[in-house]
């Protein structure tokens, strides 16, 4: 495995891969089952696997958690290695940005409600770290993980706006035992304060029984939700969209993305499920 901390090494590291396909897989480190887990899949679909490890200035707000932000490179480095990578990607920021930089903005509907209204810009750093790694990458087959929904709707729509020449795959949320979603903002939580996170998965799976009971509408459901969700501190949205991301009154059946954000303790997550 070749760890490339600069566009010459990972040029260079390039040069190595003969195969036809490169699996790519971008992610801001700490890593984790989920993450391992679209590592995995990356690994069996393509002849070579690139990971990036990078904690984007560009997509955090003022105020958020860019400097606590968990980093775990030497436990991250030894993952890839496990998990069969060819080349780990880990820039710092003046490898991936200068000055008065081009940007791409994310769309004016889309990257502006829930996570983009919550966290205004958040989407436009994303968009530009992802742009950039997916070229660096020369992937063929990039990565993405359900948990963030709309960050993988945008990152498709980005694709397809620009023409780019990679294929976007989108990969199911992992949980632990008791539901909740994997996240490496999760060891923020103290044991107490994990239960009440279980929340959120209690609410989706609040929502899934209705549904499989046959109520489809959107505010009774969301009624329901709002009530499991009484343990989080703050609840910032529950929402029940279609896979365009526009709202709905009914739940479509196939169609549908329930999402919700809520604080507990010090780390403010999110999860969502797929009808
Ligand atoms: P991050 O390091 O949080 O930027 O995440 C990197 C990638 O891993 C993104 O595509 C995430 O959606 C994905 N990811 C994070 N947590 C999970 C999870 N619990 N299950 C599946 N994918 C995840």
């Amino acid at each position: 495995m070749i760890i490339a901390k600069t566009i010459e090494a990972l040029n260079e590291a390039k040069k190595s891969l003969k195969g036809n396909t490169i699996g790519f897989v971008p992610t801001m480190g700490a890593l984790h089952q989920g993450h391992l887990s679209l590592l995995q899949r990356a690994r069996e679909e393509n002849e070579h696997l690139i990971v990036s490890i990078f904690v984007n200035p560009t997509q955090f707000l003022e105020g958020e958690d860019l400097d606590a932000y968990p980093r775990k490179e030497a436990a991250d480095i030894e993952i890839c290695e496990r998990a069969g990578v060819d080349i780990v990607f880990m820039p710092n920021n003046d490898v991936m940005y200068e000055e008065d930089e081009l940007c791409i903005g994310a769309p004016a509907v889309r990257g502006y409600i829930l996570e983009g209204e919550k966290r205004p810009g958040h989407f436009d750093g994303m968009l530009q770290v992802v742009m950039k790694l997916l070229h660096l990458s020369s992937a063929t087959h990039a990565y993405f993980g359900k948990k963030d929904a709309q960050q993988l709707a945008l990152i498709t729509q980005m694709v397809k706006n620009y023409f780019m020449d990679v294929q976007i795959v989108p990969c199911e949320i992992v949980r632990d035992e008791k539901g909740l979603a994997l996240s490496s903002r999760n060891v923020y939580l103290k044991d107490d304060e994990k239960e009440r996170a279980l929340s959120l998965s209690d609410s989706l799976k609040c929502a899934t029984k209705l549904v499989m009971a046959g109520e489809l509408d959107v505010e009774i459901i969301k009624k329901e939700m709002l009530k499991v969700l009484d343990k989080a501190d703050k609840v910032e949205y529950v929402a029940i969209v279609n896979r365009e991301f526009k709202a709905l009154k009914q739940v479509e059946i196939g169609n549908t993305i329930i999402l919700v954000a809520a604080w507990v303790g010090k780390p403010r997550l999110i999860d969502n499920l797929w009808i």
